[in-house]
């Protein structure tokens, strides 16, 4: 449960996972744990120290439970967006006004090796556009810095 990590893990863009088996189990185990223990809702692979392409979140998917994402790509995502203050569990302590799509549509493997597709908005697709951004080695600093720098970039997605 060692975070904060030192950034170099976190900024290197995270390898698609291999195969579904019981190392990738326990290791979904412990970030859940770590999630909790730490109050986040979101915690990507990265920011234990393991570079695949892996998250979870605390928020609740119907029947199905909390998530657990598996190699995600991203199928749609809405030009509409909307700025926000976001934390992060590798970075305590700071928030920041990061903008993020309203709505998204992911493709991703389930623990059980099932390939789902599920549509987000509001809070949960902030969440997951944020581990999305982990796996790609973005840090929350990062990507509201971009912002700043480059203000009309929503107008060009
Ligand atoms: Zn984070």
């Amino acid at each position: 449960m060692a975070l904060p990590l030192t950034d170099a893990v976190l900024k290197e863009k995270a390898k698609s996972v291999g195969a579904v088996n019981g190392r990738l189990r326990r290791l979904i185990h412990h970030m859940q744990q770590t999630m909790h223990a730490l109050k986040g809702v979101g915690l990507a692979a990265p920011q234990v120290g393991e570079s695949i392409r892996l998250f979870v979140t605390g928020i609740r998917q119907g029947a199905t439970g909390a998530l657990v994402v598996v190699n995600p790509e991203v199928r749609r995502i809405s030009v509409e967006t909307e700025v926000a203050m976001e934390g992060c569990l590798s970075h305590p302590g700071k928030f920041l006004p990061v903008e993020r799509a309203k709505f998204l549509e992911i493709e991703y493997v389930t623990p059980a090796g099932k390939v789902k597709t599920l549509k987000a908005a509001g809070f949960l697709a902030r969440v997951i556009q944020h581990e999305l951004d982990h796996l790609d080695g973005l840090t929350i600093e990062q990507t509201a810095q971009k912002q700043e720098e480059a203000p009309s970039a929503k107008d060009q997605s």
